[in-house]
């Protein structure tokens, strides 16, 4: 027999399957999926792989097939689902196997199982007695002590016979040997869900409610299985519904995995969970330690847990049976990954979905513009929840002019609309959110004569300054001491000019005295837990107004909360890319969405300098289907995603020239792929519609970071399939010219 196996090096000339024989020892316990030692190259260094498929025959000369050296003891085993999944990833996302076969295995070693060990009395109670009079006799304590206390409770529990009873490990041997009593050990898994009281909140689903979970159980029970995107405004009861749909699943005898942004990840959340489900709930997330998240692997694949709760790595729970994926906050773009292969969480768990019989669904207040175009095309099928579970009205929403605020003589960052509001909620005892969308004491530090901007010089970003006086780069931690003189025309008027989270909580001090004040950003949530710390003083109404960035807009229900403002609304619409009218209708109709959850009434303030823009605009009056029908509109013309799909060639290099010149020649070779991608399409299929169009190399808006250079290469084209066939004939260009050995590729399909 023959194995294929993967060899676990990063190298693109090694990604293919090597194949080697399995020795009779091992011949019977080798799976696919299993990580192994074998011998490689020249030397036949011992290195790992894993093994992609089994099969009786070889396709190389026999003579010069090596054997599998042995199964690697720390090696986690992949799921054969899972393999065909990574196929498919490397293939849609491109990079190696091997990274995307090590993406699909969240775990990568096995953690020491913990161990739960016992005594168990073998003897009959006569035997037994007599044994005890025996040792008592000749005067063996310990020995006596341990009988009679087994001859009082047949099993116990091994701490409490070293920790109370006092009995060492060579006593107990010596019973064991005597054949006495046996050694018991019991692997338990570590449950990381820390247990809550109280029952699951009895409900009445509202008719939307109701509608949505009957589809859903129609089709399911029916056997169909599809994809549903649930479009709902915050608060519309779309967790309960999940839940009821995993319900369903469940009663089946069949998993689901729920995934949740990380930052939404909340005890709260998971305990809604917790106590529908109970103990077959379990969570994955980043916190957890390696010992903790390889017990809910092993949970997971022993059927021991019906609910996998997490944050994007968690798709790939190895349930025995899956039934159902979950994805919340589906427009979140932490769902894609930064990392080769750069998988979109949502396709990939579609395909999952696909390979395994499973439903997948979406759920968003603010459906990205990919699951909308394609549910509007018939892919996914369309729910729409409106209206608010127990019937709360939906903020009311005031756009405040910047430009006129500075007209009319008011200079403060906080608008007169908005201290109005924040002192009427201060006098009612009402919370108050305020959002920036920015992180830090303040923004970069510029000339006021000359323009210019203080750049960390490994980076090519502007630096920021801290309260310490320190300017810092938030990409690689290079730090200086603040400066007080330009240092390119020498003027004294340099400083920093946009407010920051901290300035802002300052601003708000000055204003209200009394009021008490809790700021989260990445300064004040860098510690364990702070995040969740923070998040439950303000729950608890320990302060009045909380001041933070994105992180704080992110699915948490605080109904005493009537008031956001939301700072700098435009902000992030300067960035430059094609997605930032939907980040910041998202953004603003999430934080909106804050205000009034509860019993009273919301209100929510949008300061912006630019009113008139489409995402603004169709954000303070709520209205998605506006929205979607400008933006669509725009990405059709433009031929951005979804209308059709850009493939991002990024390229990095120490060298500069080298990767100018590598650049150059990869445009070429890129457009002679089209040419004759172009010329093989001529059998009366839509010409206009197989082209793509190379852009580039470009600028990925930051052109160093740690001094390694950057370039990028841009190609759209209407079918995702013409990308996926000019990064295959990329990677095999890359692979045979030595020029490339320096040079750094990596593809990521409908960037984000
Ligand atoms: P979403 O996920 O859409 O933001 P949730 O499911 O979190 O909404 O619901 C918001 C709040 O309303 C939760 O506290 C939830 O328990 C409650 N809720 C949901 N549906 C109902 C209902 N039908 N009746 C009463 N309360 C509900
Ligand atoms: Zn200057
Ligand atoms: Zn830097």
């Amino acid at each position: 027999m023959f194995a294929d196996v993967i060899i676990d090096i990063q190298h693109e000339k090694l990604d293919k399957i090597f194949q080697y024989r399995i020795p009779e020892a091992i011949g019977e316990k080798l799976e696919a999926g299993m990580e192994v030692i074998v011998p490689f190259g020249k030397g036949n260094r011992q290195i790992k792989g894993y093994v992609t498929g089994i099969s009786e025959t070889c396709d190389y000369d026999l003579s010069k097939v090596k054997d599998i050296a042995a199964i690697s003891e720390q090696g986690v085993e992949i799921e054969a689902k899972l393999i065909a999944l990574a196929a498919w990833m490397k293939q849609n996302y491109g990079g190696t196997m091997i990274q995307a076969l090590k993406t699909v295995l969240p775990i990568k070693q096995k953690e020491n199982a913990k161990v739960k060990k016992r005594l168990r009395l073998l003897l009959d109670r006569d035997t037994g007695e007599r044994q005890l009079h025996y040792y008592l006799e000749k005067n063996q304590k310990a020995r006596a002590r341990l009988m009679a206390a087994l001859l009082d409770d047949p099993v116990l529990e091994y701490e409490l016979v070293t920790k109370k009873l006092n009995i060492t490990m060579p006593v107990i041997r010596a019973l064991e040997e005597q054949g006495v009593l046996a050694l018991e050990t019991e692997q338990v898994f570590r449950d990381p869900v820390k247990k809550a009281e109280g029952p699951a909140k009895q409900i009445t689903f509202t008719d939307e409610q109701r509608h949505v979970i009957g589809r859903f159980r129609e089709d399911y029970l029916s056997g169909e299985r599809k994809t549903y995107l649930i479009h709902g405004v915050t608060g519309s009861g779309k967790t309960e519904v999940y839940m009821e749909m995993i319900q369903t699943v469940v009663d089946q005898g069949k998993q689901a995995i729920v995934l949740i942004p990380e930052i939404a990840l909340t005890y709260q959340t998971v305990m809604r969970f917790y106590r529908k489900f109970g103990g077959r709930v379990s969570i994955m997330n980043s916190r957890l330690s390696p010992g903790e998240r390889y017990d809910q692997m092993m949970r997971a694949r022993a059927g021991e847990v019906d609910v996998m709760i997490g944050p994007r790595s968690a798709l790939f729970t190895p349930f025995p049976d899956l039934g159902l994926i979950v994805i919340d906050e589906e427009h979140e773009p932490t769902y894609k990954s930064e990392q080769t292969p750069r998988y979109h969480a949502r396709e990939t768990a579609v395909r999952r979905a696909q390979m395994e019989g499973a439903s997948v669904v979406l759920g968003s207040a603010t459906p990205s513009m990919e699951a909308m175009y394609r549910a509007r095309r018939g892919e996914y099928e369309l729910f729409e929840m409106k209206n608010r579970s127990r019937m709360q009205k939906m903020a009311e929403v005031y756009t405040v002019d910047m430009r006129e605020e500075l007209k009319s003589g008011s200079r403060s960052i906080l608008s007169r609309k908005l201290s109005e509001l924040m002192a009427d909620r201060l006098e009612k005892k009402e919370q108050i959110m305020l959002f920036l969308n920015r992180r830090g004491y303040s923004g970069f530090v510029s000339c006021r004569e000359c323009g210019y901007v203080v750049k960390c010089p490994h980076c090519d970003v502007s630096l920021s300054v801290h309260r310490d006086g320190i300017m810092r780069c938030h990409y690689c931690g290079y730090e200086q001491p603040r400066i007080t003189e330009c240092p390119e025309c020498g003027s004294r008027y340099i400083g920093e000019f946009r407010a920051g989270t901290q300035q802002i909580e300052d601003i708000v001090k000055a204003q209200f005295p009394d009021a008490r004040v809790l700021r989260m950003d990445m300064d004040t949530t860098r510690q364990k837990d702070a995040h969740e710390k923070i998040l439950s003083a303000f729950a608890n109404e320990e302060a009045d107004v909380l001041v933070g960035t994105q992180m704080i807009v992110k699915g948490h229900d605080f109904p005493n909360v009537t008031l956001v403002g939301v700072l700098a609304a435009d902000m992030s619409l300067y960035t430059a890319d094609y997605r930032s009218g939907e980040r910041t209708f998202q953004l603003l109709t999430q934080a909106a969405g804050r205000a009034g959850r509860g019993e009273r009434p919301g209100a929510a303030v949008i300061q912006t300098y630019d009113p008139g823009h489409y995402a603004i605009e169709t954000a303070a009056a709520q209205d998605y289907e506006a929205f979607y029908e400008e933006e669509i509109r725009y990405r059709e013309l433009m031929g951005y995603p979804p209308a059709e799909h850009l493939l991002a060639v990024h390229a990095a290099s120490e060298d500069q020239p080298l990767l100018e010149e590598g650049c150059r020649y990869l445009k070429a070779y890129i457009l002679r792929i089209i040419r004759s991608m172009e010329r093989g399409g001529t059998d009366g299929r839509d010409r206009e519609r197989e082209g793509a169009q190379v852009i580039g190399p470009a600028s990925p808006g930051i052109d160093k970071i740690k001094d390694v250079y950057r370039r990028v290469i841009y190609i759209k084209a209407y079918e995702y399939k013409a990308l996926v066939g000019i990064k295959d004939k990329t990677e095999q260009y890359i692979e045979i010219n030595t020029g490339f050995n320096k040079i750094r590729i990596q593809f990521d399909f409908d960037p984000m």
